[in-house]
């Protein structure tokens, strides 16, 4: 039996306006408190403009707040990106790392991804790094090696570093599409990770690192997929705009 922490993490991608996102924050908070009985931890990832507020507003809460993104060099010329200790000045410890719309449209990279990670972790900021197949790689049979590829970010994290790390399996195509992956398709992917983390480091890090499925988690679907052995919660992206969604996924554990 192992002791991984179980989270429910919301990735608000770019909805909400401020007023909005306070809006939202205090339902979850309210609803969190009076009816989440089970120790899940949840997450929320607003966008970066609101992390200041949301923060402020979620102090004393359960609630933990991250940034989506976060760029790799301490400081300089970068017009229109956010820094580590930026995050941290504002009391941000938790960071999504290579979000597969990241990779798609913002050119990121397994290598980029492993500079991002580092840095965060330099400034005590949690990664939750997101790796997973895209559907053709899947059709091809490729998904085991392109996420095996996806975890050499890793690669070279001394053991204290990797074990603060989450880790998100998200197969791309089912982002946003309604189609998730079955529960068993999920868990053998989560199982994978953990075969290839290691080889990296060790069967103990593999066991007691946190694995995230994402991919149209919605409350009907959630407590299937966490009843899987190696599933450990969920990045949820749109039930996690509707506060009643988030919590009864959170419920699910
Ligand atoms: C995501 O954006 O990480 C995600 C999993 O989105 P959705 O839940 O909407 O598929």
């Amino acid at each position: 039996m192992t002791n991984r922490k179980k989270i429910a993490a919301g990735n608000w991608k770019m909805h909400k306006t401020f007023a909005e996102g306070q809006g939202l924050a205090q339902e979850i908070r309210t609803m969190a408190d009076t009816e989440l009985m089970n120790d899940a931890q949840l997450l929320i990832f607003p966008p970066y403009i609101h992390l200041q507020g949301l923060a402020k507003q979620l102090e004393g809460s359960k609630i933990g707040i991250g940034a989506q993104n976060i760029n790799q060099f301490e400081q300089g010329a970068y017009t229109g990106e956010v820094s580590a200790s930026m995050l941290t000045s504002i009391g941000i410890h938790y960071t999504l790392v290579g979000h597969s719309e990241r990779r798609q449209y913002y050119n990121e990279t397994n290598d980029s991804c492993a500079a991002k990670i580092v840095i965060a972790l330099k400034h005590t900021i949690v990664p939750v790094y997101c790796i997973g197949e895209t559907l053709t790689e899947r059709e091809t049979n490729q998904h085991f090696s392109i996420v095996e590829d996806q975890l050499h970010a890793l690669k070279g994290l001394s053991n204290e570093d990797i074990s603060k790390c989450i880790i998100a399996y998200e197969p791309v195509w089912a982002i946003g599409t309604g189609v998730t992956a079955s529960s068993d398709q999920a868990n053998e992917m989560h199982k994978h990770i953990r075969v290839v983390l290691t080889r990296l480091f060790d069967e103990h890090i593999a066991q007691g690192i946190s694995i995230l499925y994402g991919g149209s988690v919605k409350p009907d679907n959630a407590k299937e997929l966490f009843s899987q052995s190696d599933i450990d919660g969920a990045l949820i992206g749109g039930a996690a705009l509707a506060s009643r969604d988030f919590i009864n996924i959170a419920k699910s554990f």
